[in-house]
């Protein structure tokens, strides 16, 4: 049977053409709640698009957030969005910053898609605010920014407990994926 599905996207426009994409994958599995995988990310990036919302049309860059459905299924909702979009919109994407799964350990790490320039400015404007970042370079076909990395776009994720098998990322894709394994602090960042 035809299913149908959306990606939900919001542009905030800023001076110019040009924009970030802040995104968020907005299906989960049906396994359990959902809760680090992504209920996470989608929390940061409402609370950051509530936040910068009255704001950015004083920015030179828009804002664009975009939930992407459809994750979960080999990153189709992604693909369709940056497939769908004209060559001209597409090179106006500065950056596609995309946040899966980014609490249930107190570490965070950008997977930067083989862009060392953008993995030297997220680390270095992360620890402005007082958070340390690990980084990773390969590409990692493991999420949303995947599609805008292979479309030439910088494009990285910020992921929790990358690398790290004790922490509670190790419940995702499981019915364990549920809110108590969310609470935890990073430093300058609380997500519950
Ligand atoms: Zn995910």
């Amino acid at each position: 049977m035809p299913r149908h599905t959306d990606n939900l996207i919001l542009d905030l426009p800023g001076k110019g053409p040009e924009r970030v994409v802040l995104s968020a994958h907005i299906d989960g599995h049906h396994l359990a709640e959902s809760a680090m995988d992504n209920g996470t990310g989608l929390a940061a990036v409402l609370a950051v698009a509530a936040e910068l919302a009255p704001q950015i049309a004083d920015f030179e860059c828009g804002l664009r957030i975009a939930l992407f459905s459809l994750e979960e299924w080999a990153l189709a909702g992604s693909a369709a969005y940056v497939d769908g979009i004209t060559e001209e919109e597409r090179a106006a994407i500065r950056l596609n910053l995309n946040l899966d799964s980014v609490a249930g350990s107190a570490n965070l790490t950008v997977l930067t898609s083989e862009f060392p320039e953008l993995e030297t400015w997220l680390v270095e404007r992360a620890a402005m605010h007082g958070v340390s970042l690990g980084a990773h370079r390969p590409l990692m076909a493991n999420s949303d920014h995947y599609n805008f990395a292979r479309a030439g776009v910088p494009a990285a994720r910020l992921v929790a407990g990358f690398d790290e098998p004790e922490s509670n990322l190790r419940y995702l894709l499981t019915p364990a994926d549920t809110r108590d394994k969310v609470a935890c602090h990073t430093s300058g960042l609380r997500l519950r």
